[in-house]
């Protein structure tokens, strides 16, 4: 078969590698649709692929062929996989933090999702396979996995009905956690930096969008919260400032959650004040991943069209083309990337 063989930044290769051998207990997807995510993009860029891997996890395909002992998944069935699993019973997984757990990276999908077919191994078989519904595209379904993300910092930070919520960050992830947020009930405010973004943002479920080069978003989250700022802010950009911005942004006793990947900020640190921390109860805390109930989750709201992800993707690549699909990336005039072997 051929695979995406990462050598170096901006040196793929599209070339032959073996195809995966199913064991028992495994199966053989062949892959349909992959997005690109910006961890793809990260790893790649700080070299924390190493030279001969395969990139890609937001996976969908078709099942080509089921180990022995596989029985609850059958040849033809239409998937999508989640490419981690927890092990559900060890100290972290008990507490929530499945996405601490040492199982939750030991399985996965081989080689990786650029290439033509995956091995799903035992594990990510028994937990993280949902079969997609005539009605779901496999390039929808690649949208699973970035949604059971923002699922999780939906459920971690406690949004529901009533809630104002603000985003800060325009790009994929913040639209999705804009659609989660929505779908929990919240008052949605997304503060963003390009015009082409902020307007698919209204259109994608955001009760307001706002390009903040343009306008001060602290007036205006203060106008729309009664003043109070808003009770929860996700800070979906790499970026300290935001960060630090956003103290001025959540109400007293509110949440912040950092949910942008800080790999391509060398040292993320940040002075903060500690005042509203402590006298005013404003809570800081991170999101990375989700757990395989983040992705069934989501699984469902995609399903249930609770979120949107067909008006997100702007852009397919085949994977052969793949450098073209990176710059695209890097120019940031887009939303979704979707990939096709
Ligand atoms: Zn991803
Ligand atoms: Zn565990």
């Amino acid at each position: 078969m051929k695979a995406l063989v990462y050598r170096d930044f901006n040196d793929f290769k599209w070339e032959e590698v073996e195809t995966p051998v199913i064991g028992p207990d495994e199966i053989l997807v062949r892959v349909m649709a992959c997005g690109l995510c910006s961890t793809d993009v990260w790893k790649a860029m700080y070299h924390e692929a190493k030279p001969g891997m395969v990139l890609g996890h937001e996976v969908s395909g078709e099942l080509v062929e089921t180990g022995l002992n596989v029985a609850n998944l059958r040849i033809g069935d239409r998937v999508a996989v989640f490419h981690r699993a927890e092990c559900g019973a060890c100290y972290y997984c008990k507490h929530g933090d499945e996405t601490l757990c040492s199982e939750y990276r030991r399985q996965s999908i081989f080689p990786g999702a650029f290439a033509e077919y995956i091995r799903v191994t035992p594990r990510l078989v028994q937990k993280s396979v949902v079969k997609i519904p005539d009605e779901m595209t496999y390039e929808e379904a690649t949208m699973i996995e970035p949604t059971a993300c923002c699922v999780r910092a939906v459920s971690k930070c406690g949004i529901s009905v009533d809630d104002s919520v603000l985003i800060i960050g325009d790009g994929p992830m913040a639209m999705l956690n804009a659609q989660v947020s929505k779908s929990a009930g919240a008052l949605v405010i997304l503060s963003g930096h390009h015009d082409s973004r902020v307007e698919p943002a209204l259109r994608l479920g955001a009760d307001y969008a706002f390009n903040s080069k343009k306008i001060s978003i602290r007036e205006k989250v203060l106008e729309l919260t009664g003043g109070r700022g808003a009770d929860v802010v996700i800070v979906a950009v790499s970026s300290t400032d935001a960060v630090q911005q956003s103290l001025k942004l959540v109400r007293e006793g509110g949440k912040i959650c950092v949910f942008g990947d800080f790999r391509d900020v060398p040292q993320p640190s940040l002075s903060l004040d500690l005042k509203p921390v402590v006298h005013n109860g404003v809570k800081i805390l991170g999101s990375w991943g989700c757990s395989t109930k983040d992705y069934h989750a989501a699984f469902n709201l995609l399903k249930n069209r609770k979120v949107r992800v067909k008006e997100m993707i702007t852009h397919r690549f085949p994977l052969e083309r793949f450098t073209e699909a990176l710059n695209v990336f890097l120019s940031k005039d887009c939303l979704k990337i979707v990939l096709h072997p």
